[in-house]
């Protein structure tokens, strides 16, 4: 996946994924040393509020410093409301991600605006803003250490009942006392392998604890084998309520309940509307995608 990195809890694991997405080193000081400087426009934001979760794109268009010539967003506008779920699907390569990283501040955008609460991004303090924000990537990267601090880096003050819970509630809480180190097991490169599953069920368990107003997930359950798929997805539903979710997503089944469905083509908005509109589109994208899926399961 192309997937430029992002985190739901900071520095460590915006590195880790970056890390994995780019594969270069350099690149990552480059940009971790970049972003916060270059985008921070106003002095001394305050950092300690509390968003609620209205999302707002107007005409944002935008391309890689790295490959200018290309326009990878192109005009795109959507709003999303406190706690509603807004789905964005369509072709590999056709920008999704993209838009979580733009909203992740991971980027500067060319024009257009994005708006948290009402206010642009870049009035926000960068801490304050991801702070508030949480994203479960395709492939979640966990840093080396034990689990429970893997987790706890979504609240660096939580107790354990609080960890436990959050375990318990992402659906983890079994394969983690599975190990005989239960919450103490050591992951991440010189630790025990998980599986995809399981890391996401560890990133979802941050998130629970974390506790954004808005949360991303990036083609969350793609990669997972059924059985997994369904401990995920349960926990992602649960982790969801409460809360403005940007569900990025190849298997439509689970966007069906999407309040808004966004389709991406090429970097435009082509078609928006819940599933029950979109199938009403003849010829429409979401359509044929939707045809496709359904005839092949
Ligand atoms: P999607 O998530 O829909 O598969 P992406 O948002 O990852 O698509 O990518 C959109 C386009 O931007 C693709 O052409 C991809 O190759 C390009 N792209 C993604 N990340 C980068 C990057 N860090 N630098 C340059 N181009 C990128
Ligand atoms: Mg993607």
């Amino acid at each position: 996946s192309s997937y430029v990195g992002a985190s739901s809890g900071g520095i460590a694991e915006l590195y880790a994924q970056m890390q994995k997405a780019i594969g270069a080193t350099e690149r990552v000081f480059e940009l971790l040393e970049e972003t916060p400087e270059k985008i921070n426009s106003v002095q001394n934001p305050a950092s300690n509020h509390k968003i609620k979760g209205e999302v707002t794109f107007q005409n944002v268009a935008f391309s890689y410093p790295s490959r200018k010539e290309i326009q990878v967003l192109k005009d795109v506008s959507f709003k999303a409301e406190f706690g509603q779920k807004i789905a964005i699907v369509g072709p590999s390569g056709t920008g999704k991600s993209t838009i979580a990283s733009l909203l992740l501040r991971f980027y500067d955008i060319e024009s257009g605006s994005i708006l948290v609460d009402g206010k642009n991004i870049y009035e926000y303090d960068l801490e304050n803003l991801r702070g508030n924000m949480s994203i479960v990537p395709q492939d979640v990267i966990l840093f080396g250490g034990t689990i429970k601090e893997n987790i706890a880096y979504g609240k660096p003050n939580a107790t354990n009942d609080e960890i436990l819970l959050a375990a318990k509630q992402a659906n983890a809480l079994n394969f983690i006392e599975s190990f005989p180190e239960k919450m103490e097991t050591i992951v991440g490169e010189r630790g025990i392998k998980l599986s995809g599953g399981q890391r996401q069920r560890i990133a979802i368990a941050r998130a629970l604890l974390k506790n954004p107003s808005i949360l991303i997930l990036d083609e969350a359950t793609s990669s997972l084998d059924s059985e997994s798929e369904k401990l995920v997805q349960e926990a992602l539903e649960i982790l969801m309520q409460g809360r403005t979710s940007i569900i990025i997503a190849h298997r439509l089944s689970t966007i069906r309940s999407a309040d808004q469905i966004l389709v991406l083509d090429n970097g435009k908005i082509t078609e928006q509307g819940t599933h029950q509109e979109l199938i009403g589109l003849e010829n429409g994208l979401y359509k044929n995608l939707s045809n496709l899926q359904f005839s092949n399961s």
